[in-house]
């Protein structure tokens, strides 16, 4: 009998393109995966109901495919120090097998896990970067340091050689029958709907769950060169699907990034001119933007809790709680602003340019901490991500790295330039469809208009708050 490996997934919800699984595939045929529902991260106050549909759609998906491949996932519900320890020595495992994580729970977690694995005596083995082109360590500064700026992140990141795309596992092995049993003593569950966990979503998803569908996307993405060859000119414009929509795949790892990569720079490669091939540039330049932000949170975990910038802490925030509800429930009487809001609570997803003029609204318009900002997109994104959310957060409210601190978004312009026609406002305010389209570009629309359709007439006025920011600003940089 080989030995048994457990593979413990996390974030890296598939069996193509893995590092830590090929790994334990090489090392033995008896390869079974454990995913383990952890109440800390499911009962947290930042669970988003789109997330965990989505993510429970994934874990099906990633159940089939195993047993496909001969093998299984097995389900666990609980606190996974106890639990992935437990399981490991009920079924007399020879090694349990992850790949790593950046966010500070997820080390502090995993950490505890060696401990208790020590202690009963099995092995692990956990030196894998899988979700990431380049581990943070292997991209610094000439003089050692972790970058804190993204220009020349990009230009150190992008010269590095990048790995191929793994093949799937194949020939894995299931639990004889005395382990099977083993498992389910220990606690191992059917897996359980979003619902049967309390989440209620039913509304689908940017891309369907599961590995297929991601790459699926990915190709239909890569493969047209009137996509990613145009992502540059389109990316900006939240009427236009532009983007490639793999956000919640890649949150969860339904799509490698190695695969990822490859095809990107199958495209870059196959672009008859420098203005195509600068457009694969710029999409994989945020592919560069998610790592960089990966990398700071692993090197300045303390992030996660509050702004990078000092003087950002004790920032005089306005915090009114009317204007709070009135910017998540999408009634600020801006358009551009309440129709990217509804398409958050309706999709679960909201475009890039749009959550930059959101982000910039609460913070600069109504003087919001961020960081409200920050949860309620956490409550709801189904790509929501820490490091990339926060990432995000401080990037717009200007208490972050960027060495150009003070950007304050226009949502007029913003519109004029973006949303030009008014097709995305119209999509998602149905009040407004009516209106010219000047009207809503420019957020100019009557308060007798207001009240005969039932919209909000303009809860600030941007010049106004714009000036008590800046002084506000100027204040605390001076403190
Ligand atoms: C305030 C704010 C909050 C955000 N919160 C999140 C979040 O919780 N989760 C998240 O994945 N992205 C977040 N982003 C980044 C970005 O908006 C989304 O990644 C993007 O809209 C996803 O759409 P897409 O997959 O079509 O992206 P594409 O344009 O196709 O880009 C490809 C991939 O690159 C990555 N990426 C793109 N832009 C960024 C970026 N600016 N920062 C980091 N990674 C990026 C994503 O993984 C994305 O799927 C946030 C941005 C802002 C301004």
């Amino acid at each position: 009998m080989a030995d048994l490996i457990l593979f413990w997934h996390r974030r890296d919800l598939r069996l193509g393109d893995n590092l830590g699984l090929t790994a334990a595939r090489e090392r033995s045929a008896q390869v079974v995966g454990v995913f383990c529902l952890d109440p800390a991260i499911l009962q947290g106050k930042d669970m988003a109901p789109a997330r965990v549909a989505y993510m429970i759609g994934c874990l099906a998906d990633l159940q089939h495919r195993y047993t496909q491949a001969g093998g299984q996932l097995l389900i666990l519900q609980g606190d996974p120090r106890q639990q992935i320890p437990a399981l490991a020595q009920a079924l007399g495992t020879a090694a349990v097998y992850w790949n790593r994580d950046v966010e500070p729970y997820s080390r502090q977690r995993d950490k505890a896990v060696v401990e208790a694995l020590k202690t009963v005596g099995v092995g692990f083995e956990t030196v894998f970067w899988d979700q990431l082109l380049h581990a943070p360590g292997d991209v610094l500064t000439g003089s050692g340091q972790p970058y804190t700026v993204y220009g020349p992140f990009w230009k150190n990141w992008q010269r590095q050689a990048k790995q191929s795309p793994l093949p799937t596992p194949q020939g894995l092995q299931g639990l004889s029958a005395t382990q099977q049993q083993a498992a389910q003593a220990v606690g191992c569950v059917p897996l359980p709907s979003a619902q049967d966990l309390g989440f209620l979503w039913d509304k689908g998803f940017p891309v369907e769950p599961g590995e297929q569908a991601a790459l699926a996307r990915l190709a239909s993405f890569c493969d047209d060169d009137r996509r990613i060859g145009t992502y540059d000119d389109q990316r900006n414009f939240p009427a236009v699907e532009g983007t490639s929509g793999l956000s919640a795949a890649l949150k969860f790892g339904a799509i490698g990034i190695r695969t990822l990569w490859a095809a990107a720079a199958e495209a870059y490669d196959r672009g008859r001119s420098d203005e195509a091939r600068s457009n694969v540039q710029t999409w994989q330049q945020e592919l560069a933007w998610r790592e960089f932000y990966q990398h700071v949170l692993y090197f300045f975990p303390e992030l996660a809790d509050g702004p990078y910038r000092p003087q950002w802490k004790d920032f005089p925030w306005e915090n009114n709680p009317d204007h709070f509800a009135a910017w998540c429930e999408g009634r600020t009487g801006y358009p551009i602003v309440d129709a990217a809001m509804r398409q958050l609570r309706e999709t679960g997803w909201m475009h890039n340019r749009c959550r930059m003029i959101v982000a910039s609204f609460l913070t600069k318009d109504l003087i919001i901490n961020w960081q409200w900002g920050e949860q309620y997109f956490m409550q709801n994104l189904v790509d929501g991500d820490l490091a990339a959310n926060n990432g995000g957060w401080q990037w717009s409210a200007s208490s972050g790295m960027d060495p150009k601190p003070l950007r304050i978004f226009n949502p007029a312009s913003q519109a004029q330039k973006f949303d030009p026609d008014a097709d995305y406002i119209r999509q998602w305010v149905p009040e407004l469809k009516s209106l010219d389209t000047q009207v809503l570009v420019t957020g100019k629309i009557p308060a007798q208009v207001c009240r005969r359709i039932g919209y909000p007439v303009p809860i600030v006025d941007h010049k106004v708050q714009q000036a008590i920011f800046k002084d506000k600003y100027k204040a605390q940089k001076g403190a």
